[in-house]
């Protein structure tokens, strides 16, 4: 059992989850997630290790309420607890002195964005991030972001908060400008990796990208994560989730995270 020992609502359906385990937080690198069962009923989600404190014991995870397992996650409480919690799962993000690096984080993508981005600024890299959320409603660690970062640029769709558009349009800036990094990472939604690798590809900026597909064993046995990078079948689970977004089939992906939408959407069965 994993004690809940901090909980609160960040953002509009945004919540922060504090969790005592040290033996993961130990362990824990950038770009790694757990796989949560809240009972013994409940199915098993991955969520992204968005912060770690190894002197506490503790890992923090960022999520979004999108369906059945996400709300009854979000209800409950300080002091309550998980069943399992399981991991650091998948390949840490390769942290390395590259120079210049730009993150992208598209909602709450922004949380895994976070523990990568303090890690290359502590290896020495000029840190640019581009954040960006649906509305200001939805803006969630502004001031967490601006702490391991050298240049902030925060979007909203609508423009109620930061400049209006798209985290492409900075980059397309930037891009336009002469800033041209050593690498991108970019973590969001499938169409957004897809939009900052088509961005980046004619100049060839090396792209990383982290991908949400849906998993269900997280072991690498079922197949139901997998993907297609250049050609090639992979796993996310086992060999990402970070993979070259140059190599990405994303027009599967997306159409391969509809699958089960109508089977999930829990709002048509209430
Ligand atoms: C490696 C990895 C790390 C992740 N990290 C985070 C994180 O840090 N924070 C966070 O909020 N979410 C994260 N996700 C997505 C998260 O696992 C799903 O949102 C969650 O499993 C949904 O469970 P649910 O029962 O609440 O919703 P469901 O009832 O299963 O689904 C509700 C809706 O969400 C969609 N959905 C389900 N899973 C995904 C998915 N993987 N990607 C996109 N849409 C999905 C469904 O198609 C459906 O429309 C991550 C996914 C992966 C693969």
């Amino acid at each position: 059992m994993f004690k809940i020992i901090d909980k609160y609502k960040l953002a509009s359906k945004t919540h922060y989850v504090l969790i005592e385990a040290p033996i993961i937080s130990a362990k824990a690198q950038p770009g790694q997630f757990v796989i949560v069962r809240i009972h013994q009923q409940g199915e098993r989600i991955p969520l992204t290790i968005a912060d770690f404190e190894r002197n506490q014991g503790t890992i923090a995870l960022v999520f979004q309420e999108v369906g059945k397992t996400t709300q009854l996650l979000a209800s409950l409480r300080k002091g309550d607890y998980l069943l399992d919690v399981l991991g650091p799962q998948g390949n840490p993000t390769e942290i390395a002195l590259y120079g210049k690096v730009i993150l992208v984080g598209g909602g709450i993508g922004v949380a895994a964005v976070f523990p990568i981005a303090r890690a290359l600024k502590e290896k020495g890299n000029v840190v640019t991030a581009i954040i960006g959320y649906r509305s200001k409603e939805y803006v969630f660690w502004e001031e967490k972001m601006r702490l391991v970062t050298d240049q902030l640029f925060i979007t909203t769709n609508d423009g109620s908060y930061g400049q209006k558009g798209f985290v492409t349009d900075i980059l397309k800036t930037l891009i336009a400008e002469d800033y041209k990094p050593s690498v991108i990472f970019a973590i969001g939604p499938a169409v957004m990796m897809k939009a900052v690798a088509e961005l980046t590809r004619p100049y060839n900026i090396k792209t990383i990208v982290s991908l949400n597909s849906l998993m269900v064993c997280a072991m690498g046995m079922c197949g139901a994560c997998r993907v297609e990078v250049g050609g090639k079948t992979y796993f996310t689970c086992m060999d990402g989730p970070d993979f070259d977004g140059h190599q990405v089939n994303f027009d599967l992906l997306i159409k391969r995270l509809d699958t089960y939408r109508e089977e999930e959407c829990y709002c048509c069965k209430k």
